[in-house]
C-alpha cells in the first residue's frame, strides 16, 4: 500500500519507558495519526499504569473505533508468546504482573507487548535505515546500550527473550567496572551516555585545558564541548568509538548482518566517535565482510520503537 494511503485499521501503540508514557496511533502505512507525551506513572502498583493507559486511549476520540490492538514496548526482558514482563528495573510493578488480561479487559483488544530494542530494530527494518533488508542488527545507545536482531526478516528474541543484548557482551573483562548486570566490563560501561558522563570525569586530572569540570556534567555537554576541540572530550568519545567498535566487530563476525543501525540519544556523538569505530570494525572483523556490512544511522528517530511495536501487532494480526 503506497505510504499516503492511510488504511482503515490503527493500532495503539506504547512505548513504555522508565521516565515517559508516549503513545500513538499508527495506520498500515506507518503513518502516526495521533500522539501524547506524559510522565509514566510511579507507584508500587501495576494498576496505575494500567489506568494512565487507559486515560490516553480515550484521548483517541472517534479513531478509537478502528482500533485493533494494543502493542506496548518496555525497557526490559519480555516474554512476547504471554505478554509478560520479566525485568524491567524501571518499571519494578509490572513484572510477572498480568498485564495482557488487565487491558485486554480494560481496553477490549488484544495486547502485544515487546522490549524497546527489538521493536526499534523492527521500526527501522519497515520504514527507516535498514528498509529492504532482512539481516539486522540495531544498537540502541542510550542511558545504556540495547540491541535488536532481525534474522532473515525476523525478530530473533532468543529462546529465553533475551537476544540481541549487545550492551551487555564483553568488550574489556580487565577494566574492574562492574555493570548492573552483575559482569564486568559490558560494552555499556563504555559506549552510553553514562559511560560518557563517567570517562569524562575519571580523565579529568589528565586534562588540565578542559573546560569539562562541572560537577553536574551532561552526555550532552561533552559533546558540545567536542565539537569545540575540547581534548578530553575528544578522548572521551574517541574510547568510545573504541569499544563500540569492538563490539561491533564481535557482532559482525557472529551474524554477518547486512546492517548495522546505530540509533538512541547517545549516538548524536557520531561525528566524534565514528572514525575509531570504523577503524576498530576494519581491524577486527572478517576483512570482505567488514568491507561489505553498512553501519548506519536510524533513519526514525524517536518513533522506531513506536513504529516497530505497530508493525509487530499488525504482522501477528494478518
Ligand atoms: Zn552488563
Amino acid at each position: 500500500m503506497p505510504k499516503n494511503q492511510s488504511s482503515d485499521s490503527l493500532v495503539f501503540a506504547v512505548d513504555l519507558g522508565g521516565t515517559h508514557l508516549r503513545a500513538a496511533l499508527v495506520d498500515d502505512t506507518g503513518t502516526i495519526l495521533k500522539q501524547l507525551k506524559e510522565e509514566t506513572p510511579k507507584g508500587d502498583s501495576a494498576d496505575c499504569i494500567i489506568n494512565a493507559l487507559a486515560n490516553a486511549a480515550e484521548q483517541w476520540g472517534d479513531e478509537k473505533q478502528r482500533v485493533v490492538a494494543t502493542s506496548i514496548m518496555v525497557p526490559g526482558a519480555v516474554d512476547s508468546d504471554k505478554a509478560v514482563v520479566l525485568q524491567a528495573p524501571n518499571l519494578p510493578s509490572l513484572v510477572n504482573f498480568g498485564l495482557k488480561v488487565s487491558l485486554e479487559q480494560r481496553l477490549g483488544w488484544p495486547v502485544f507487548l515487546e522490549n524497546d530494542a527489538n521493536a526499534a530494530a523492527v521500526g527501522e527494518m519497515w520504514l527507516g535505515a535498514a528498509r529492504g533488508c532482512r539481516d539486522v542488527m540495531s544498537v540502541t545507545l542510550g542511558t545504556g546500550v540495547g540491541g535488536g536482531l532481525i534474522l532473515d526478516g525476523k525478530l530473533w528474541r532468543g529462546s529465553h527473550g533475551s537476544g540481541g543484548e549487545i550492551g551487555h557482551t564483553t568488550v574489556d573483562p580487565f577494566s574492574g567496572l562492574k555493570c548492573k548486570c552483575g559482569n564486568t566490563g559490558c560494552l555499556e560501561l563504555f559506549a552510553s551516555a553514562t559511560a560518557i558522563v563517567r570517562m569524562t570525569r575519571e580523565s579529568l586530572s589528565f586534562f588540565t585545558g578542559t573546560r569539562l569540570t562541572s560537577d553536574d556534567l551532561t552526555a550532552e555537554q561533552v559533546y558540545d564541548a567536542g565539537r569545540d576541540g575540547d581534548e578530553l572530550a575528544l578522548a572521551v568519545f574517541k574510547r568510545f568509538g573504541m569499544y563500540l567498535g569492538i563490539g561491533l566487530a564481535n557482532i559482525i563476525n557472529l551474524i554477518d548482518p547486512q546492517i548495522i543501525v546505530i540509533t538512541g540519544g547517545a549516538a548524536n556523538g557520531w561525528d566524534l566517535f565514528a572514525s575509531e569505530m570504523y577503524r576498530q570494525v576494519e581491524e577486527r572483523a572478517f576483512r570482505t565482510t567488514a568491507q561489505q556490512v553498512k553501519i548506519a544511522r536510524a533513519e526514525c528517530g524517536d518513533n522506531a520503537g513506536l513504529l516497530g511495536a505497530a508493525r509487530l501487532a499488525q504482522t501477528a494480526l494478518a
